[in-house]
């Protein structure tokens, strides 16, 4: 395994690092985004997934619908602007910025939150839909978490998700996704890396006290594939008919289910990374992956 501390070969491959939690690419690790997120577009491709570019912010009060700031209030990040009252605008521009920090006047009401996750959207989209058959899609994002401390690609506070998501009943859902753990399996054994498949659970705030938490727990609807013991990659994840019943999406009639596998493409780029080395001839070339019996 690769010395992954050594900041000047990270840079050399097109690496930096802002102290906010966020990483620049360029050069080689750029290169490898994009054929990491082909092979990712090639799996979805697979089951004929509509692709959706999704904006930046989602609505506060979609998110709402899911109880999303009671299980993950620590998780979000909100986008804010200043009140545009004149006055205002004047006292904020006294001293906008003291020590580094912006020193807020008034802000206008907050309606908005920075995407958390990208599959939210496409549930939020498709909200009141009644479908006769599965239906599946694809999207990218960045997406945005407060997280207790950040390491460059392993956990940023800005990060990049793609996402791959089927809308059915119980039986199409638990089809895709098992036919999708197939698909990333292919492509890990195409890369060299290697995972533990481990039942996880998603981060609520006072999980204690979360029914959503212990419902996981009870019946686990997650499972990521880990890298190096504690680097979740991918995660393959059963939604129940949550989605389906809070947005109205029926199929067949009744709630719809629904499942995603979703990747941390900067994650990727570090396992890669620490399996093969600063040299990116060593790196894989990712073929598109078969497709381990996906049929939409
Ligand atoms: P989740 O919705 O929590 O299953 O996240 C999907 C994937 O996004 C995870 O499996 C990781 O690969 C990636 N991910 C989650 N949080 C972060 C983060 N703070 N920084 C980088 N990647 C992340
Ligand atoms: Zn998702």
């Amino acid at each position: 395994m690769t010395q992954i501390s050594d900041s000047a070969s990270w840079q050399s491959i097109g690496l930096g690092w802002q102290p906010s939690g966020q990483a620049v690419l360029s050069g080689a690790l750029l290169e490898l985004v994009d054929r990491l997120d082909r092979s990712f577009v090639a799996m979805a491709e697979a089951w004929r997934a509509r692709e959706f570019r999704f904006p930046t912010f989602v609505s506060a009060a979609e998110l709402h619908r899911l109880d999303y700031f009671r299980s993950f209030p620590h998780l979000v990040t909100f986008p804010v602007c200043l009140d545009p009252d004149e006055a205002n605008l004047e006292r904020f521009t006294g001293e906008p910025v003291a020590g580094g920090e912006v020193a807020l006047t008034a802000t206008q009401p907050i309606r908005e939150v920075l995407t958390p996750a990208a599959c939210y959207h496409i549930y939020i989209h498709e909200q009141g839909r009644a479908f006769e058959r599965a239906q599946h899609y694809t999207t990218r994002n960045t997406c945005f978490r407060r997280e207790r401390y950040y390491a460059p690609l392993r956990r940023q506070w800005g990060f990049t998700m793609r996402e791959i998501v089927c809308v059915g009943t119980l039986g199409e859902v638990q089809r895709f996704l098992a036919a999708c753990r197939g698909q990333v399996e292919a492509l890990l054994a195409a890369t060299g890396v290697p995972v533990a498949w481990t039942a996880a659970t998603d981060p609520f705030f006072q999980p204690s006290r979360s029914a959503q938490y212990l419902a996981q727990r009870v019946n686990p609807t997650k499972t990521e594939a880990v890298f190096g013991g504690d680097l979740a990659i991918a995660s393959v994840n059963l939604h129940q008919d949550h989605f389906g019943h809070t947005f109205e999406i029926s199929r067949g009639g009744a709630p719809s289910f629904s499942g995603c596998v979703a990747f941390g493409i900067e994650r990727w780029l570090h396992a890669i990374v620490a399996t093969h080395g600063f040299g990116p001839v060593h790196w894989p070339r990712l073929a598109p992956a078969v497709d381990q019996g996906a049929s939409p």
